[in-house]
């Protein structure tokens, strides 16, 4: 979308030139659209906790004031609900963290395969609650990346997380963590229900979600695969995502290594 200025440099009666000036503000529109949207979304993500909050502190000055039962449950709920707005807020700083150092590629050596038997580490209790088998196949010396290693355990997280949560309960999740030529690459992979292809361009986007409840019960927050998009992109790097719906999902992010294009330098 172009819009034309017409900005007359004189008045009328002189007949001085009138200057004509194209301006492309389609992608400007755009990012200012996508901020506007997104601090709509970021404070209705956190008026509803809040709100729920507020509601039952009422309460417990109120009418359930002398009622032991009712207070204990209810302290139950708030407390749920403060660390659900905790969790965002922490989620909408690391975002907006990774964005601040977009334009720099971190590039501390990071173990890809260390990384990732951490994570499976980190994760096995999770897993163990949905009864799922978490299956790593990684190389058993260093592969090193140019990385941000907390950025790189954020990734990992996120997404082995997502394929526990979302998968099948009882089912299998795949970590592979491969080498290819000048490039490495980790791969989560599910069995779960998939994600059918009219969601899939939208996935990465802030606060996007499949399926909302399923989302909120497992403690999401919406900003997960943005956080991973970030990472990956920052890394000058590249994700991939397939799915078919029934037969679960496969989220592979691509990683350049040292010694190969913007790293030899
Ligand atoms: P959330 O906090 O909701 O998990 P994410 O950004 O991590 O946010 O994921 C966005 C949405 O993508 C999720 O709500 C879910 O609907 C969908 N999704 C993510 N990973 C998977 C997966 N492995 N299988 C099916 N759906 C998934």
């Amino acid at each position: 979308t172009f819009r034309i200025h017409i900005a007359a440099l004189a008045g009328r009666a002189e007949r001085r030139p009138t200057l004509l000036t194209f301006e492309d503000l389609s992608e400007q529109r755009v990012i200012e659209r996508m901020r506007v949207d997104f601090v709509a979304n970021a404070s209705h993500e956190l008026r509803t906790p809040l709100a729920s909050l507020l509601g039952f502190v009422e309460t417990l000055q109120g009418p359930a004031r002398n009622d032991e039962k009712a207070r204990e449950r209810f302290l139950g709920i708030m407390r749920e609900q403060g660390l659900r707005m905790a969790r965002l807020v922490d989620d909408l700083l690391s975002l907006s963290r990774i964005e601040q150092r977009a334009h720099v590629a971190p590039d501390a050596p990071v173990d890809l395969a260390g990384i990732a038997r951490e994570i499976v580490d980190s994760l096995t209790l999770l897993a163990r609650e949905r009864e799922v088998t978490l299956k790593l196949k990684a190389p058993s010396e260093p592969l090193q990346v140019p990385g941000d290693r907390d950025e790189l355990l954020r990734l990992m997280e996120n997404l082995v997380e997502n394929a526990i949560k979302y998968g099948k309960r009882g089912g299998e999740v795949a970590i592979a963590v491969e080498i290819h030529d000048g490039e490495a690459s980790v791969c989560v992979r599910d069995d779960g229900p998939g994600i059918a292809p009219e969601h899939l361009p939208r996935l990465t986007e802030r606060f996007y979600r499949v399926d909302t409840a399923a989302s909120r019960e497992a403690g999401g927050t919406g900003l997960g695969l943005a956080i991973v998009k970030h990472i990956v992109l920052r890394h000058r790097g590249r994700l991939t995502i397939e799915s078919k719906p029934g037969q679960g999902a496969a989220f592979k992010a691509i990683l350049p290594r040292y010694g190969t294009g913007r790293s030899a330098a």
